[in-house]
């Protein structure tokens, strides 16, 4: 089978090296890709936005099977139009992916299936939208309706918090993501990751995990794209994971089914925990990153025959077997990161780090040149192991990173403390 995978981050690399290590697997392309996944595969530079680009590549290059990693291209319609050239595709189509590119649409879909969520009311102006947060008072959660990278949510721990991100949102911050608001009570409790494999019809849970958003030790500091993860995620136990699965998660494929819409694709439900109940905080349409990389490593080779099961609408007749064992992804940044950053560091001793099915270092923003690693990006490597307990994948990690020669680049140290 050959397999394209589109994108170029530690998510992405993660994925491959699952799929890459199942015997299926022929030829693997990832577009573009990066420095540690031309190690394994081959990369292809492509517009990964552009559905008619990636269709001719699939077309040039015989590929079987594509499995789409980030959100821009599904939002961008690149799984319809795989799809419908006839190429098996691994990621829901742009219609179904507005369960992550409009949190307004979110709440509906929450409305219409009765899905555990925090009380919400959207807004197309700002005049209505401040009325609102007056009359209701702070804490509130001002989002702007579309993607963001993260940016999108301010939390209003004061009225005149979230009255400044109303200003933030509707003055254009955000450009066309931010012509709508979602105005949101304020959920307390602890947020976890669960994700679950579906074909529109059948549902797989395939792990949980839990990630580290903010820079600095001790969660402080800006928030990130993620500094850390680890799988799987304690404050979901097997009685809370079922109960999302019968309230949020399986009336939500089902109503995207009755609208015609199916979702096919990994749906990754962000959960806030209070008192054993579970509520909906979000929906992304793919796997998370740098919460991929703990999936993956403790799913190995068979990923490619959920996936693949996946995107052949046969997720009923397929068990996802895992060693029942740990795993936590430390990530390292350039200094600076989540500001201004450096580009350029050169990162050594990578060569001497053990690679195997318990240890891996997989990469994000790198570039090869002339034979030396570089840093191209502000999340550079992210630092993976398994272990027996969560304590000793982490002492595994650590000692990789420690190993680790880059003095433009840092990490937390702290990956996992909550469930330790
Ligand atoms: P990301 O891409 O970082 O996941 P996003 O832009 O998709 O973010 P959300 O996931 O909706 O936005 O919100 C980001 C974060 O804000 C959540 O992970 C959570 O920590 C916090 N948050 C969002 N909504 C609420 C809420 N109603 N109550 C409390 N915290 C919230």
């Amino acid at each position: 089978m050959n397999i394209l995978i589109l994108g170029s981050g530690g998510r992405e690399h993660a994925l491959a090296w699952a799929v890459k290590q199942n015997p299926k697997c022929d030829r693997l392309i990832v577009a573009p890709g990066n420095a540690g996944i031309a190690a394994i595969a081959e990369c292809a530079s492509l517009d990964i936005l552009s559905g008619a680009q990636v269709v001719r590549f699939c077309e040039e290059n015989a590929i079987d099977f594509v499995i789409v990693g980030p959100e821009a291209p599904l939002a961008a319609g690149v799984a319809d139009a795989t799809r419908a050239a006839g190429i098996l595709t691994f990621g829901p189509s742009a219609e179904a992916a507005r369960l992550e590119a409009s949190k307004g649409f979110t709440k509906e879909i929450c409305d219409a299936c009765n899905a555990p969520t925090a009380g919400y009311a959207r807004f197309a102006e700002a005049q209505a939208a401040k009325a609102y947060i007056r009359r209701m008072g702070a804490p509130l959660v001002v989002k702007a309706d579309g993607l963001a990278a993260g940016k999108g949510v301010i939390m209003g721990m004061t009225e005149a918090e979230a009255l400044a991100g109303i200003d933030e949102i509707f003055g254009g911050a955000f450009g066309a993501a931010g012509a709508e608001v979602v105005i949101e009570e304020f959920m307390a409790g602890e947020e976890a990751s669960f994700f679950i494999l579906t074909d529109g019809v059948n549902a797989l849970p395939i792990g949980t995990a839990q990630d580290h958003k903010r820079v600095g030790d001790g969660d402080t500091g800006p928030n990130t794209g993620g500094m850390g993860a680890y799988s799987p995620a304690p404050v979901l136990t097997d009685a809370i994971a079922q109960a999302a699965m019968d309230e949020i998660v399986l009336p939500t494929i089902r109503e995207m089914a009755r609208r015609g819409t199916p979702y096919q694709g990994v749906l990754y439900a962000g959960l806030m925990i209070e008192n054993g109940k579970a509520r909906l905080v979000e929906y992304n349409c793919r796997f998370g990153d740098p919460e991929c990389q703990v999936l993956m490593m403790r799913l190995g080779a068979q990923a490619l025959d959920l996936l693949q099961a996946c995107a052949e609408g046969r997720l009923d007749q397929i068990q996802a077997h895992w060693a029942e064992d740990h795993a936590i992804t430390v990530v390292m940044a350039a200094k600076g990161y989540p500001g201004a950053y450096e580009k350029g560091s050169e990162i050594k001793g990578l060569d001497a780090l053990p690679e195997d099915s318990r240890n891996m270092v997989f990469h994000a923003g790198t570039a090869a040149k002339e034979g030396a690693i570089l840093a191209t990006g502000g999340r550079v490597l992210n630092v993976t192991a398994r272990g027996e307990t969560l304590a000793e994948a982490q002492a595994r990690a650590y000692a990789m990173v420690d190993a680790i020669d880059w003095p433009g680049g840092f990490c937390r140290r702290d990956i996992g403390w909550r469930a330790l």
